[in-house]
């Protein structure tokens, strides 16, 4: 190796090891390989195949359901966060260790972007392999939409380069752009094509808790009506930890508008109809401005989360039925900050055939996120009645949604989590796996398997 291999008792093995969801903080890896280039990564993959060892690839360390921790070797990227722009041609080819930051600040300057995620420490590598959403999806497409190449190490020790060119490997291309991270391959680099920015509206508006389910119809209605102009992630959530009553839960949408302040105002107008903001931050700003605006902070934490699609709106009916669990919410020390939430994945989301990509959820308009988190002052007893809650809480919004599910937000308890995730790409994701690990080493408690038949039956 030309990187650090950590090992346990060395200096910064707990750190290196410690990933976003503190949940799999125990999963202590045997060694962590920090690899610094391409022959680090096919060292380390070529040493996992010949000695029969687990393993485990980590870029930024956000994936909640620890897929991204082993007991075997993990196999770091970050150090690779180099990020090469080519202007004449509208590229930019990002290694992959780099972090959403580490975009924004290569560049910030350019006038340029690449539609990314919101949280600045989430690696581009998991994202862009999930999906990858973001302020700018319904805009521009998700993260794997911009993506024109990629390089990666497969099971056999090689470095591929794919692309939708002919002979460069375009099935593994394909399955790179949503099939999910550590199913094929160790990806090394990614090449993605840039938009151009301009001004944009940000806001972020919070209702006092009234007439909650009128407000996010009227969200969605909006967003509906706009779906290219606007990009919105609403969400009813508790003002406090102390009580999730229904005269305690606000809804708030936070997005970015394609157009001025005024012409936000007017859309939004239907929804201020309904009630008076306590919170109403609109504000016409730089694209990069307004990427700094919306980022979210990214605590290391403990949480349980489940995802679903949503086909046109989520009805009276299921927000109804998504307050009435909201109530029901077992109490523990934090502020439940995510109960409920929708991301906008309309507009160019939907302009891509849902077999063009691995990414099949070409026909949903929203991603409902729901989840649970708690802290080390919550006991067992408090944690295991909140992972009841939020499985019940799943169960009960199952007939308002579609049975899918965003890889990217993944959960080890999701029921037939193979057809949630790939839906009809699943048997074309096996047969790509088929081709690239035979012997199925890229493995994890969700990848991908070798026989589509082996997996659960299940709709679409
Ligand atoms: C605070 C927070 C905010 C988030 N915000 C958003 C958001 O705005 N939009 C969105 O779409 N998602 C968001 N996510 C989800 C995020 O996109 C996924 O968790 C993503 O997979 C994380 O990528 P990572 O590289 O950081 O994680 P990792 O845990 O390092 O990797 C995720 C998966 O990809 C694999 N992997 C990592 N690197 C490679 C590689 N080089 N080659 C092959 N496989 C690899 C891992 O083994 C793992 O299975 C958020 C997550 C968190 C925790």
């Amino acid at each position: 190796m030309h990187g650090r291999l950590i090992r346990p008792g060395e200096p910064g093995y707990l750190v290196a090891a410690w990933p976003n969801n503190a949940r799999w903080a125990d999963v202590y890896p045997s060694a962590i390989a920090m690899c610094v280039d391409d022959h680090d990564v096919r060292a380390c993959i070529d040493w996992a195949r010949q000695e029969h060892q687990a393993f485990a690839v980590r870029s930024g360390g956000h994936n909640y359901a620890g897929f991204s921790t082993t007991r075997g070797l993990l196999i770091d990227v970050k150090p690779m966060s180099g990020i090469t722009l080519d202007p004449k041609n509208g590229l930019v080819r990002v290694q992959a260790g780099a972090s959403n930051q580490d975009m924004a600040d290569a560049l910030r300057a350019t006038g340029l972007a690449v539609a990314s995620g919101r949280c600045p420490t989430v690696g581009t590598s998991g994202l862009v392999l999930g999906g990858g959403w973001g302020f700018s999806a319904t805009r521009y497409g998700l993260t794997c939409d911009a993506l024109r190449a990629t390089e990666a190490v497969t099971a056999d020790g090689t470095l591929r380069r794919a692309s939708d060119r002919p002979g460069e490997e375009n099935d593994l291309f394909w399955a790179a752009r949503g099939g999910g991270g550590g199913n094929f391959a160790a990806h090394t680099s990614f090449t993605f094509a840039l938009h151009e920015v301009g001004d944009v509206t940000t806001f972020n508006i919070v209702w006092p808790a009234k007439r909650q389910v009128e407000l996010m119809l009227a969200l969605q209605e909006i967003q509906l009506a706009h779906p290219r102009e606007v990009a919105t992630r609403s969400k009813i959530a508790p003002a406090t930890a102390a009580s999730s009553r229904r005269d305690q839960l606000r809804v708030q949408t936070l997005g970015q508008f394609f157009g001025p302040p005024a012409r936000l105002r007017e859309l939004l107008a239907p929804a201020f109809a309904l009630a008076e903001p306590i919170v109403a931050e609109i504000n016409g700003l730089n694209y990069w401005s307004a990427r700094d605006y919306l980022v979210t902070d990214d605590p290391t934490g403990l949480y349980d989360m489940r995802s679903s699609f949503v086909e046109d709106r989520l009805g009276g009916d299921g927000l109804d039925t998504m307050m009435a669990w909201m109530e029901r919410w077992p109490g523990g020390s934090l502020r439940q900050d995510n109960m409920g939430i929708l991301f906008a994945v309309g507009g160019q989301v939907k302009a891509v055939a849902p077999e063009a990509t691995a990414y099949v959820h070409r026909r949903s308009d929203f991603i409902l996120e729901i989840e649970a988190s708690w802290s080390p002052l919550d006991t067992p007893d408090v944690v295991a009645r909140q992972r009841a809650w939020l499985a019940e809480y799943f169960a009960a919004m199952q007939p308002y949604v579609q049975p899918r599910s965003y890889v990217n937000f993944p959960s080890r308890d999701l029921p037939n989590w193979q057809h949630a995730y790939y839906g009809r790409n699943l048997p074309r994701l096996s047969a790509v796996k088929r081709q690239y690990d035979p012997d199925n080493i890229f493995r994890f408690p969700q990848s991908i398997p070798l026989d589509p038949r082996t997996a659960a039956a299940g709709s679409e």
